[in-house]
């Protein structure tokens, strides 16, 4: 392994939200330092880092340094603009690559690049003007949601449309353009696939989790999901394709829908771990964090099985009181150590871990 970076080499990550915080004490457990980079000098990952920078993503003086600083480059959010990663590449191994950022901050882009890996995706148009929407609207069934197709998440920049008065006006409400009109899956629940791949192409695939969203944001995930064995081999095998099609390295997250006939679409995905992957840090041998750490370090993979069954809930807003005050048996808390709790902010989380039952 002799890309293998050493005991005491430095990792860079770039934002420095939750997942930045989880990353860096995977990552000082194995023995690294980290950096991290980010905007905003209240981050929660500036806590658990032995080095950092307060810097804007375009600064490119910072960059700089912060390339010098480092062994190896990640990030935490898929919306690294193209320019900070493209200047980055170059001066130090940048892990996932930019190609995986280039993917999955478009909608469009993602999902061609998806289907063109032979998964499907949920049938849906490209909306670039106005005059788009009442030819996809009738081509999708007469209703569907309209989202953006960047800078979306946790629900936002989206609409659910049922007529062509209802599109024009969301259309209107929408940035930025062009957008992408989807049609509503009829899905009969929500999983999620977190896997790792290594600098030598191994993969390592953690049991799918079942996701529940209130409001558009993660709620639940839990494992085991419920799915047959032919779904989870089929989500597993459509997570190793898209990772080995991006030549992707690290954690890398993959959601579903689950058809009533057990057939998959991918919704999207997303270039790092993954909140409906913050289970296995309670109940696998090895976690996303550890097992991105050592992804992008070129270290082998863990081991992801999964030795307990166990519910993930966020804790939102004013949620976070549950710690300490409903801490029962068997629940591991995490608190991210954010200051202020704002409504739909997460705050932390709980894994519920229960004794695992015997695969049907
Ligand atoms: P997204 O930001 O695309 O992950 O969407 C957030 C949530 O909205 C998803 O997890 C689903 O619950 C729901 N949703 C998104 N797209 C669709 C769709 N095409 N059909 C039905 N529900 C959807």
């Amino acid at each position: 392994m002799s890309d293998a970076l050493p005991l005491g080499a430095t990792i860079g990550i770039l934002g420095g939200g939750q997942l930045g915080r989880m990353l860096s004490l995977a990552a000082s457990r194995l023995g690294f330092k980290t950096h991290i980079y980010c905007p905003d000098p209240d981050s929660p990952a500036f806590e658990v880092t032995p080095h950092k920078t307060v810097a804007a993503y375009d600064d490119r003086d910072a960059l700089a340094r912060f390339a010098a600083a480092v062994d190896v480059i990640t990030y935490e959010f898929e919306n690294v603009p193209a320019d900070t990663a493209e200047f980055l590449a170059p001066l130090k191994p940048l892990r996932p690559g930019a190609n995986a950022l280039a993917v999955s901050q478009d909608r469009l882009v993602e999902k061609a690049f998806i289907a063109a890996a032979g998964i499907p995706v949920a049938p849906h148009r490209a909306i670039r003007d106005a005059a788009d929407l009442a030819p996809a609207l009738a081509e999708l069934g007469g209703r569907g949601i309209l989202k953006t197709t960047r800078l979306g998440y946790d629900g936002k920049g989206q609409r659910r449309v049922g007529s062509l008065a209802e599109a024009e006006a969301a259309f209107a409400a929408l940035r930025p353009h062009p957008l992408v009109l989807e049609a509503l899956v009829p899905f009969e629940r929500e999983i999620s696939v977190v896997i790792a791949r290594g600098l030598d192409g191994a993969t390592a695939a953690f049991d799918p989790a079942e996701n529940v969203h209130r409001d558009g944001i993660l709620a639940t995930s839990t494992v085991p999901a419920t799915m047959s064995a032919a779904s989870t081999d089929l989500a597993r095998g459509h997570a190793a394709s898209i990772a080995a099609a991006l030549a992707y390295v690290g954690v890398l997250g993959v959601e579903f829908f689950v058809l009533a006939d057990g057939s998959l679409l991918v919704n999207e995905i997303a270039p790092r771990v993954h909140n409906s992957g913050h289970w296995t840090e309670a109940v696998c041998i090895t976690d996303q964090f550890e097992q991105h750490i050592r992804a992008v370090a070129g270290w082998p993979l863990g081991d992801p099985t999964r030795l307990a069954d166990v519910v993930m809930e966020n804790l939102i807003g004013d949620a976070i009181h549950a710690i300490p005050n409903g801490l029962g048996p068997g629940v591991r808390p995490h608190a991210y150590g954010k200051t202020e709790s704002r409504a739909g902010r997460k705050m932390g989380h709980l894994n519920r871990v229960a004794s695992k039952t015997p695969r049907k």
